[in-house]
Order: structure tokens, then sequence, then C-alpha cells
């Protein structure tokens, strides 16, 4: 069984996306960015589970640090705020959330003003989520000790090595995905990975095409699978049954 744990489904157009779930097998974390991404991921399930037999998608609700400005003012709004909430028990795990301080354009105020909205949600309910920490890993190495019940689960994490060491530490799960193959920081911190906290991603179908590469399909997860076995000097079979086994643990709590 192999499971993409970082994608972006609503990003694809729609044709193409069910044309390649149809001939894919496997699980897909489709993480969203705001509400009518979640929106959408929720209807690209709900076909998936009509029509492609052999996939299984689970839409996870998030806010994503480049709309925090959009949407920082929406959870002041009490209408709007319940209306957002409803998403979140919804939604078996929570992502993508957290802040960039890199490319995000928007205010690092409203950015750790939605965040935290998330995470106290989390914390409450003891709930795992999906952590996007682009150069604002210190800032949120310090606010995840604001929300000790909450489960984060760090995603292709690229910072430095002292505070990823204190990230395992605390045991979050890291995602590695398409850039690891190209990286020695990241094939160190792969290495520094206990294997209980290993999962691997995509972040398709933007990132590897970012990367300079040509592939955005949704099989690439295959190839990172390749990719993380090879460095780890075992073979698939294994990562496949040790990245299930995180799976299954995050999911069933
Ligand atoms: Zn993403």
């Amino acid at each position: 069984m192999i499971i993409d744990f970082h994608t972006h489904l609503d990003f694809y157009k729609r044709e193409e996306l069910q044309k390649q779930l149809t001939e894919f097998s496997g699980i897909i974390i489709a993480a969203s960015v705001d509400e009518k991404s979640f929106l959408e991921n929720c209807a690209i399930a709900e076909w998936t589970k009509k029509s492609a037999r052999n996939c299984h998608i689970i839409p996870t609700f998030g806010i994503h640090p480049n709309a925090a400005d959009e949407n920082a003012a929406l959870l002041d709004d009490p209408t709007t705020a319940t209306r957002l909430a409803a998403y979140l028990d919804h939604s078996p795990l929570i992502g993508e959330i957290g802040m960039d301080f890199c490319w995000s354009k928007c205010s690092k105020e409203n950015q750790e003003k939605v965040f935290r909205w998330f995470l106290e949600y989390c914390n409450r309910k003891g709930k795992a989520c999906v952590i996007h920490t682009k150069d604002a890993e210190q800032e949120i190495c310090n606010i995840l000790t604001d929300y000790p019940k909450a489960r984060p689960i760090i995603h292709w994490y690229d910072g430095p090595e002292n505070i990823f060491r204190e990230f395992i530490r605390r045991g979050y799960p890291q995602t590695f995905g398409v850039e690891t193959i190209r990286s020695p920081h990241l094939q160190n911190l792969l290495r520094l990975t206990p294997p209980e906290l290993l999962l691997a991603e995509t972040d398709n179908p933007d990132s590897e095409p970012w990367l300079g590469g040509t592939r955005s399909d949704v099989a690439l997860i295959e190839r990172v699978y390749e990719e993380i076995a090879g460095l780890l000097g075992m073979s698939r079979p294994v990562l496949e049954k040790i990245i299930e086994e995180n799976f299954k643990r995050i999911i069933s709590n």
C-alpha cells in the first residue's frame, strides 16, 4: 500500500486527474489551502469513491499561509467562523496549515492568527495537523508548545538541523518528498528520522516542475518511495510497510 501524505488534488485539471486516479492504487491525503479548495477536494474524494476503486482520498481542511490575509478576518465573523469550524470535524486530520516567512506575501500577524485558530481546535480534539514551516521554523517550534495535545506532522521540512532535532525529540512525524533526492541537507534530515516518524509525499502537482522536473502525475509518489528506500538502503516493500504503519497510527488516534 502506497500513501501520498501531501498533495493538492484541487490544483489539477479535473479530467486529467480523474484519468490518473483510475490508474492509481493507494491512499492520497488531499491538503486544502482554503474553504473552496476543501470543498473541491471533497468532491474529488466522492468521485473517486464511485469511479476509482483502488484509490482512496482523504480530504483535509486547512488554510495555507499564502491565504492568511484573505481569511484572517473571516475568523472574526461568527457566521463564517461557525461554517469553517464545521469542516474541522469532517476532516480526519487538518492541513495544510502553518506559517511561511519566505514565499508568503501575507502578514506575519495574520499567518499566526490563522495558524493558532487551527491549533486551538487540534489541541482541544487531540487531532493531527500537517504543518508548513518555511523560514518560520523557530516561531512554529515556539508556538507549538502552547498546544501540547495537537499532533503536528511536519511537511517538507528544510530548515535548520537543530530545530528538526527538536521536532524529532517531540515525536512529530516528517514527510519527505521530491526534493530529497536532490538535497544533501534533506538526506541528512532523512537519516536523522526514526522509522516510526517517516512519511512520504509529492506535494503534487506544482513541486516537481518547480524543482525543474517534468512530472506532476499522481503516480509520482512511487518514484519518491523508490528514492527514499534507496537513500535509506532498504527495499521498497519494507518502506511501504513502515509508512503504512505510521499512517495507521496517525489516522486511528
Ligand atoms: Zn502543500
